[in-house]
């Protein structure tokens, strides 16, 4: 074999294993220990795990940087939003994951920081806001809206403003996006959704590519606490060995369904920003006429989140936090890796209903 780099499918699959010996297992398996015999690296549950490390090896193989692992994605948003200084002014887009918005707006309502909310798409208003930045937080598609933001642009204006540029790449997955080879300076995941694909982990992730801020994120993990049970970080690894062929099943099925439903009568609006399995749907009758689809189907799940092998979705609006710039009939959907036919089915079915 020579040492040409690998590509994504291969790394997702060979990446984080244990050394191929006899008899090794060919998986790291759980191990369940709140502590180690003292005189080694780990010393203690709180500061490392075995099984964690294999997950964070594969996915810090796939996105092209060092990896660390969290209890949920939001403990991955608050451990960054935690290094800010006080005072000092995060941007951010005003569409980004609701979590995330709520824990700068939290901060902002306490005095220990400043948010900056900016249409992510108008890239010279957020290159002027990135100004005076100590941070600058970006989501890219923006959740639920899918927009795009000009990721290189800005990180030159952060940057130049001495401000960490941080992408939340949960939509894109390492497979469609990696911001840490656009020199980016740090990347968060929920690996929640697309990573361990199956509904069923709550874990996120930061990466870097900058040793000396690893050591800085992975101090504040050992101090805050936040970190993944054993069993969540083999399920969310066990997912990972498969994401290449969800991302691109899912993928495939969204562009399917985004060419039909932008033909139905019941559809207004499609959002889809052209990769990756999530379609933002206007309903033309508004609210209830989007309340009601999401209750008349019978493959297509009415529940919140994303990311997972079924197809699921939901009216964001429902949400009181959502802000009132998100249209009120948009339904997010999140396109699994079933039959596209019998996903098309079920929704036409329920489309067809609405049109009087
Ligand atoms: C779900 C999500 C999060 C939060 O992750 P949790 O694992 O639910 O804590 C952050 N960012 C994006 C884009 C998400 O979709």
């Amino acid at each position: 074999m020579t040492d040409k780099p690998l590509r994504p499918a291969t790394l997702a699959v060979s990446a984080g294993r244990p050394t191929v010996e006899p008899d090794a297992p060919l998986n790291t398996p759980i191990t369940m220990a709140s502590t180690y015999v003292a005189g080694g690296d780990v010393e203690y549950g709180r500061y490392g795990n075995p099984t964690w490390t294999a997950f964070e090896d594969a996915l810090g193989s796939l996105e092209g940087g060092r990896c660390i692992s969290f209890a949920s994605g939001l403990a991955a948003v608050s451990t960054i939003l935690d290094l800010v200084g006080h005072g000092q002014k995060v941007v951010a887009p005003r569409h980004a994951y609701n979590g995330s918005i709520g824990q700068l707006a939290d901060l902002e309502a306490r005095g220990r920081i400043v948010a900056e909310l900016v249409d992510i798409t108008d890239t010279a208003a957020v290159v002027a806001a990135c100004d005076g930045a100590s941070l600058v937080w970006l989501e890219s598609p923006t959740n639920p809206a899918l927009e795009i933001a000009d990721i290189p642009a800005i990180r030159d204006a952060a940057h130049a403003a001495g401000a960490y540029v941080v992408v939340d790449n949960t939509f894109a997955t390492p497979l469609r996006q990696q911001p840490l080879a656009m020199d980016v300076d740090m990347v968060v995941h929920s690996a929640t959704k697309y990573i361990a694909g199956h509904s069923d982990v709550l874990m996120g992730a930061i990466l870097t590519g900058d040793d000396q801020l690893y050591d800085v994120l992975k101090k504040r993990r050992d101090l805050l606490g936040a970190v993944p049970g054993p069993f969540e970080a083999f399920l969310a690894l066990r997912g990972l060995r498969t994401m290449h062929l969800r991302v691109d099943r899912s993928e495939h099925n969204a562009k399917e369904l985004v060419r039909r439903l932008e033909e139905h009568p019941a559809i207004s609006e499609v959002r889809y920003p052209g990769f990756g399995g999530i379609i933002s749907a206007v309903l033309a009758q508004g609210a209830m006429a989007a309340d009601l689809l999401t209750h008349k189907t019978k493959l297509w799940i009415h529940a919140t989140s994303l990311g997972g092998v079924e197809s699921s979705f939901e009216r964001r609006r429902r949400w009181k936090m959502e802000p009132a710039t998100i249209p009120d009939g948009l339904v997010r959907m999140s396109v699994g890796v079933e039959d596209v036919e019998d996903l098309w089915d079920d929704l036409r079915t329920a489309l067809d209903d609405l049109v009087v």
